[in-house]
């Protein structure tokens, strides 16, 4: 039995009924605050558990949220489901404002970046005549639903745990989307998402606005269920709060936002009353506590406590449903023979070293060009200047006779190059089948709001057929449904080339693919190479491993010390004493 089709209904259900059942109204007040901290990790989760972006901040947006339904409803007299609507458009915009500010930092700037932000918020609202400075809007009415006040008990723990329900729902169906499966990417920095023409900062913004919207959803709740709003629920020791909920449930998890809500919940609750009886004077120790939780949880458990449930029910298999789905559209190419790359006197300093000479070589259509050369001789810059990963320092590279130099490396992926790396990129949670189905980005357009409403099946059932067809060509369609982290290197780099053959490339760059490989890995890699070949698959092959090449390539590019010492057929190259010497590290 497939228990995730069965445990969300079961536990919708099981929420949903809960209060018309004789419990005491204090645990029904529990469940609504579990619900409204759930719907706020939940952003979490897909801002820093799945998206790496951790945030401090997210306690202001539930306070944008609930400032704008209490100063809406009591000042204007404006109806809750209006004051909802604008408090989520004010969340967008500020998390687009925001946004575009702070998601190009990197490492620890961000987070510092949304402790600021969180702040700035936090005393905006504090500060504010209108807003009623630290006391807050008094009066804020209950929410009605057809006539019915829901009040602030069983009325609203109903509409707070749809609301939680369907945000689950709704995250849950995009991590396993298209859309998804770039946000996913994010994590592993930008080069290989880029490279499969995901915009990484197009994602984020995405992301960072997805958790926005939950904050500010969960703070409207919270002001007609509070029925009143004052700043301190709104600052960063909360922002910190939601976090260690996220953290502590198992930031990643869908889930996780439920336990750690529920569990930090239920026992500051406890804390709360039982510390100051053991220490004999009031404060706010539960908090010193969670501090020391905190530090142990990301010592000793830092995926959480929801991997602790997952890992004793059966891995979740994807069912086959794509057997089949219409192929995905496909891309004019080239005639064999062609000129395909043109690739014309390109440098690349790095202050005062020059990593790459004026090099040029061409390679036509249908053809296996190598670039090979000793450790450091500049075959992965050259590579990384025609992939546009890095910007060229001077020269001229065309591909399929357009000028692209100076293009982002998604823009060259666009028009039809896809390329592999030398330290294998992927995502190691994701199945292979997951990570190939990624390459079908570009051939693709399924939207965030279509995937969490899950319409998107039909296009999704076409990706899985592509990148399973891409699996089958290269001898691992077995394989597709193992995650991809517990490969051993050699499937990993054949799974690299799945996913670049997934876009559907008129040129597939190979950055040394046999590089770490044991030998029957490298024959299988090999054999798939001559079957590209075969299929007329135009590649670009780097490799340091003279042998490997020779067999397989139609012409050899020889570069050291930046420069190209020879071009020529396999034979040629072989019988160059300068290349042996290069090779030998002796003079020549
Ligand atoms: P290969 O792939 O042939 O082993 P690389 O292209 O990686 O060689 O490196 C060529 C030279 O450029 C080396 O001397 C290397 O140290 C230098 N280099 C590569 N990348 C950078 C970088 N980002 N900054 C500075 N130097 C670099
Ligand atoms: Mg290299």
């Amino acid at each position: 039995m497939n228990w995730t089709r069965f445990g969300f209904p079961a536990f919708a259900m099981f929420m949903l009924v809960l209060p018309a059942l004789p419990l005491p109204d204090f645990w029904i007040t529990q469940l609504n605050s579990i619900g409204l901290y759930a719907i706020v990790s939940l952003g979490l989760v897909l801002l820093t558990g799945v998206a790496g972006l951790t945030s401090f901040g997210q306690a202001a947006f539930v306070g944008v949220g609930a400032y704008t339904a209490a100063f809406l409803s009591t000042k204007l007299g404006i109806s809750p489901w209006l004051t909802l609507f604008v408090g989520v458009a004010l969340s967008v915009v500020v998390a687009l404002v925001l946004g575009a500010i702070t998601l190009r930092m990197s490492g620890h700037y961000l987070p510092l970046a949304t402790i600021a932000w969180g702040l700035t918020i936090y005393y905006t609202i504090s500060n504010m005549e209108f807003l009623g400075k630290y006391d807050g809007i008094l009066g804020v009415p209950p929410i009605s639903l057809g006539g019915h006040s829901l009040g602030s008990g069983r009325g609203i723990y109903v509409l707070i745990w749809v609301a939680a329900l369907a945000a689950a729902w709704c995250v849950t169906n995009l991590l396993d989307s298209r859309p998804g499966r770039a946000i996913r990417s994010l994590k592993e920095g930008t080069t290989m998402a880029e490279a499969m023409g995901v915009s990484t900062f197009r994602y984020k913004v995405i992301v960072f606005v997805i958790a926005a919207v939950l904050a500010a959803i969960s703070g409207w709740l919270f002001a007609h269920f509070q029925r009143t709003v004052n700043p301190s629920p709104f600052g960063i020791h909360r922002g910190i709060e939601y976090l260690f909920i996220a953290v502590l449930g198992g930031v990643g998890h869908v889930w996780g936002a439920f336990v750690g809500a529920g569990v930090v919940k239920i026992i500051e609750d406890e804390l709360q009353t039982l510390l100051p009886k053991l220490i004999g004077t009031s404060g706010n120790f539960e908090i010193i506590v969670f501090g020391v939780v905190l530090v142990l949880v990301l010592k000793y458990a830092p995926d959480g406590l929801w991997p602790f449930v997952t890992k004793r029910l059966p891995p979740k298999r994807r069912v086959k449903d794509w057997g089949n789905a219409e192929a995905l559209p496909a891309r004019d190419k080239p005639v064999r023979g062609d000129m395909l790359l043109d690739v014309n006197e390109v440098r690349k300093e790095f202050g005062g070293l020059v990593a790459v000479n004026d090099v040029s070589f061409q390679i036509r259509a249908g053809d296996i060009v190598g670039l090979i050369g000793p450790n450091g001789a500049g075959k992965s810059t050259t590579f990384n200047l025609v992939t546009g990963v890095l910007p060229l320092t001077r020269g001229q590279v065309s591909f399929r006779g357009q000028a692209i130099g100076g293009l982002s490396s998604r823009q060259i992926a666009e028009r039809g190059m896809s390329r592999t790396f030398q330290h294998v990129k992927m995502i190691p949670e994701m199945t292979v089948l997951e990570n190939v189905a990624l390459g079908g980005h570009l051939r693709s357009s399924s939207g965030t709001l279509k995937a969490m409403l899950r319409l998107d099946r039909a296009e999704e059932r076409r990706i899985y057929a592509e990148a399973e067809k891409q699996l089958a060509r290269i001898g691992m369609a077995e394989l597709m449904h193992e995650q991809a982290g517990n490969l051993a290197l050699g499937p990993q780099r054949l799974m690299e080339i799945a996913r670049a053959l997934c876009t559907d490339p008129a040129l597939l760059l190979l950055d040394e693919p046999a590089a770490g490989l044991r030998h029957k890995e490298k024959q299988a890699l090999a054999d798939v190479l001559r079957q590209l070949k075969r299929e007329g698959m135009s590649i670009l092959l780097v490799e340091h491993d003279m042998d490997f090449v020779m067999g397989l390539t139609d012409r050899i590019v020889v570069m050291e010390f930046g420069t190209r010492l020879i071009e020529g057929t396999p034979e040629e190259v072989q019988a160059s004493p300068a290349v042996r010497a290069a090779y030998l590290g002796t003079e020549h």
